[in-house]
């Protein structure tokens, strides 16, 4: 195989799923930010991407995309249930969200989350030429930094956490604590969506590894590794070219039609997972109906909920509790052709999100803890218009760049419901400033701007040549 400069290594491959079997390839730009944030950088850089192609014994099909090379590798089913749902998705998650949901720690989950990184390891040191750089992502694979500087220790490494990393009271939890701190300190560049983040991670490798830390560097082993914040952003280009697609722009139309042109919309995406605070949006909700403070006569909810790791026991029960809810909201306040709550529980395309996102006078986005959240910027970035208010929940990582959007504590029921109001009610001129400011921010802050100020920090580490910049 030819070897590349520029490795990226992520759980999945970024491809779409029913494109992949029939063998003509596109972009995945399904739920998950992460395909679509690095889709614009690797148009721009010949680079390899290994990942799971997320079918078992889909692998040798697998054709490149255009610069960039695949180099799939292949999970089994039970590999699939150990790695992936379990301590990736059952342990660490939660965990890393504030433990809003238990986490769960099973014995055997730990080796086989070992052996699949062991895995990714060999892949990227296999496609990696010498002195290449390889961008590690996330949770799912925080081993993997060290098992390749063991493999290749010519390589520059990089690795990117895109989900919270927790402070040391909760992390301390985790067994298999030591292992995993040392899986991501054999980077020479660990990146976080916030300060925070890199600030936690120092004081954890103090006191599990008594290393000399500090915010930005860590010197574990006689090697120096950098820490940082760089926010994650959208294609903000790609975007606006959506928004203004004739095409989008009669779905915008139909959608004001459908809802009803005079009601005020409020709209809501998130995968259908715990940590977005769905339950908490809809009994606030549920409340400023039963108070009288919104009529189903003249303001909707659009809750669009991504079917999300539905192998997971927890997010079915999710799921039975939310469409619960929204029957039971919808049973009590609703009308005949007139529900309080439009509920969608399907994938939606970037064409159908760039419409919905135009059809909302409130985006609600209140996630109990969130990386970034992605869609709060799609959001901005989709209203040429500079109308439409933002309510965005002070702990997703968004709120540190949005923050004049109606920031809110999404824990908080009688906060949510002030704040969807207090945006509803806002003036025109009010509302179009916050927007303004905001869209000022991602147009210098896009995707690119985030690859390029992680990969220059990179670059500082002495070892990574200007070329890949
Ligand atoms: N998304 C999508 N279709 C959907 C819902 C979401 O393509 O039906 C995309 C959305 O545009 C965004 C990403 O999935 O780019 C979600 O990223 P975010 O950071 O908001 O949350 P995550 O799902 O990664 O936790």
């Amino acid at each position: 195989m030819r070897q590349s400069s520029l490795v990226v290594v992520a759980n999945r491959l970024p491809l779409d799923d029913s494109a992949a079997r029939d063998g003509a390839c596109e972009w995945r730009r399904s739920p998950g930010g992460l395909s679509g944030a690095l889709h614009a950088i690797l148009q721009q850089t010949p680079a390899t991407w290994v990942g799971w192609d997320g079918e078992v014994g889909l692998a040798p099909r697998l054709p490149d995309l255009g610069a960039v090379r695949l180099r799939p590798v292949a999970l089994t089913a039970a590999e699939q249930a150990g790695y992936y749902e379990g301590f990736a998705n059952s342990t660490l998650w939660p965990l890393y969200h504030d433990a809003v949901q238990q986490p769960v720690f099973q014995r055997e989950w730990w080796e086989t989350y070992r052996s699949v990184n062991q895995r990714f390891a060999e892949a990227a040191a296999e496609v990696a030429g010498k002195h290449a750089a390889v961008w590690v992502q996330d949770y799912h694979l925080q081993l993997v930094p060290q098992m390749l500087r063991e493999l290749r220790p010519d390589l520059l490494i990089g690795f990117f956490m895109h989900v919270p990393f927790p402070p040391p009271e909760l992390f301390m939890q985790l067994p298999r604590r030591v292992e995993l701190i040392r899986g991501m300190l054999g980077a020479d560049l660990v990146g976080f969506q916030r300060e925070q983040a890199a600030h936690n991670l120092a004081q954890l490798a103090q006191k599990l590894l008594g290393a000399e830390a500090s915010d930005d560097a860590i010197i574990v082993d006689g090697r120096t590794v950098r820490t940082g914040a760089f926010p994650v952003s959208i294609d903000v280009a790609e975007m606006r070219a959506l928004a203004t697609r004739p095409d989008v722009v009669k779905q915008v139309e139909q959608l004001r039609h459908d809802l009803g042109e005079a009601k005020r919309v409020l709209v809501s995406v998130d995968r259908l997972d715990y940590t977005k605070g769905i339950e908490h949006r809809l009994t606030a909700y549920r409340e400023l109906l039963r108070d009288g403070h919104v009529k189903v006569r003249d303001t909707v909810l659009v809750q669009v909920a991504v079917p999300s790791r539905e192998r997971v026991e927890s997010y079915r029960e999710l799921r039975d509790r939310i469409e619960g809810e929204v029957g039971r909201i919808n049973g009590e306040y609703g009308r005949v052709g007139e529900p309080a709550i439009h509920y969608l529980n399907q994938p939606f395309t970037r064409a159908q999100l760039a419409a919905l996102y135009q059809t909302a006078d409130v985006m609600v986005v209140t996630p109990l803890r969130d990386g970034m959240n992605l869609v709060a910027k799609e959001f901005v970035a989709a209203r040429e218009d500079g109308a439409g208010a933002l309510v965005l929940s002070e702990f997703a990582g968004a709120a540190a760049e949005l923050s004049q959007a109606f920031l809110v504590n999404p824990h908080d029921v009688d906060d949510l419901k002030q704040t969807l109001l207090r945006a509803l009610e806002a003036s025109p001129e009010d509302r179009a400033a916050r927007m303004e400011a905001m869209r000022r921010h991602l147009a210098e802050h896009d995707i690119l701007a985030w690859a390029r100020a992680y990969l220059t920090e990179l670059d500082h580490t002495g070892r990574l040549a200007r070329r890949f910049i």
